[in-house]
């Protein structure tokens, strides 16, 4: 359906949880998460009537998030669930990757086309320090069983941080040589109360490192990648906040605890749980239609709008 402002909005990530089992420098608070308790997240059956009224609006693309979506009990279920919802053409997922080893070949079986992982480094110390006590290791072999079980392009997320992956850039560029991946950089977002502020690398700068290794070959609303000439995969730059494309924005997110936020940037937040609770479907399909019609133009974060009071865990980065 569309937007106030004209836009195409037919895109929802799905938080299905807020916990996770890492714990990312930018992502959760230093002092630890306060969880949602169980009783506020939303059950699959309530997930799922939200997916059913969103593609009865028009929408086609859902993409499973969280906090750590693979450490939601049954989340198997949801996705066979999900994937057979009539208009859900593109079901996928984001995931740190820590459990897609043994989970990769049965999402695909359960229906899930692709899938994302997010690694900010190749360096298994790095690594420990950016997760607070993450092992690179499993998600190596998750990102392999990946693409074993042809949860294709398998995407990685890398969001750059000065001075801390910076010297990597080149090294992640490299294995788009060998692998059929989408490597993406991601600028870092004043979100929640733990960007750091002074780590923000702008994507111009990434490009600027890669620019006379590899020439661009295509260019999307969101994204520009880059190929090395004959190489399988590509390198990606994603850049929110430097050039932000709100213009072009198609997307709207439901949070574990029952909200939808229309902007990412913007603390709005529509509470779809009364509407759930009258069990018409009209009432539903009605409250969502409302939101997403007044969707925020655009975000202010460059003109000094300040970061919204949700971390990214509690979201749906
Ligand atoms: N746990 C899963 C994961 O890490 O992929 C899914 C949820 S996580 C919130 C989704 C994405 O948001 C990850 O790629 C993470 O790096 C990114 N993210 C979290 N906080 C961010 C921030 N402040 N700026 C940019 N990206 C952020
Ligand atoms: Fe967990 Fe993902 Fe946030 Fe890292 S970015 S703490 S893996 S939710």
């Amino acid at each position: 359906m569309q937007d106030e402002f004209g836009r195409t909005i037919d895109y929802m990530r799905i938080s299905v949880t807020d916990r996770c089992n890492l714990r990312c420098l930018y992502c959760m608070p230093e002092t630890g998460v306060e969880n949602i308790g169980h009783d506020q997240i939303l059950r699959f059956e309530e997930i799922e009537r939200v997916v059913r009224a969103a593609a009865a609006l028009g929408f086609r693309k859902f993409r499973l998030t969280g906090g750590e979506p693979l450490v939601r009990n049954g989340i198997l279920r949801l996705v066979e669930k999900l994937a057979d919802i009539e208009g859900v053409e593109d079901l996928t997922m984001t995931t740190n990757g820590v459990l897609l080893d043994k989970m990769a070949a049965k999402l695909k079986a359960a229906g899930l086309k692709r899938i994302n992982v997010s690694l900010d480094t190749l360096r298994p110390e790095r690594f420990r320090a950016i997760t607070r006590g993450g092992e690179i290791s499993a998600v190596l072999r998750g990102i392999q069983a990946a693409e074993d079980a042809g949860l294709a392009p398998v995407r990685l997320n890398v969001v750059a941080l000065h001075g801390f992956n910076d010297d990597e850039i080149l090294d992640f560029a490299e294995i788009t040589k060998k692998k059929p991946f989408d490597i993406r950089f991601i600028e870092l977002m004043p979100i929640g109360s733990t960007g750091e502020r002074g780590q923000f690398i702008s994507t111009q700068d990434i490009r600027k490192a890669l620019w006379e290794y590899i020439p661009l070959v295509d260019r999307t609303g969101v994204a520009e990648y880059v190929r090395y000439p004959g190489a399988p995969g590509r390198v990606g730059l994603i850049s929110p906040i430097s050039s932000h494309f709100c213009g072009s924005c198609n997307k709207i997110r439901l949070t574990a605890d029952g909200k939808i936020k229309t902007c990412l940037h913007s603390n709005r937040e529509v509470d779809i749980r009364p509407a759930l609770r009258e069990n018409d479907g009209a009432s539903l399909l009605n409250v969502l239609e409302k939101a997403v019609r007044e969707k925020e133009e655009r975000h202010y974060i460059n003109e000094g709008e300040a970061p919204v009071a949700r971390g990214m865990n509690k979201i749906g980065g």
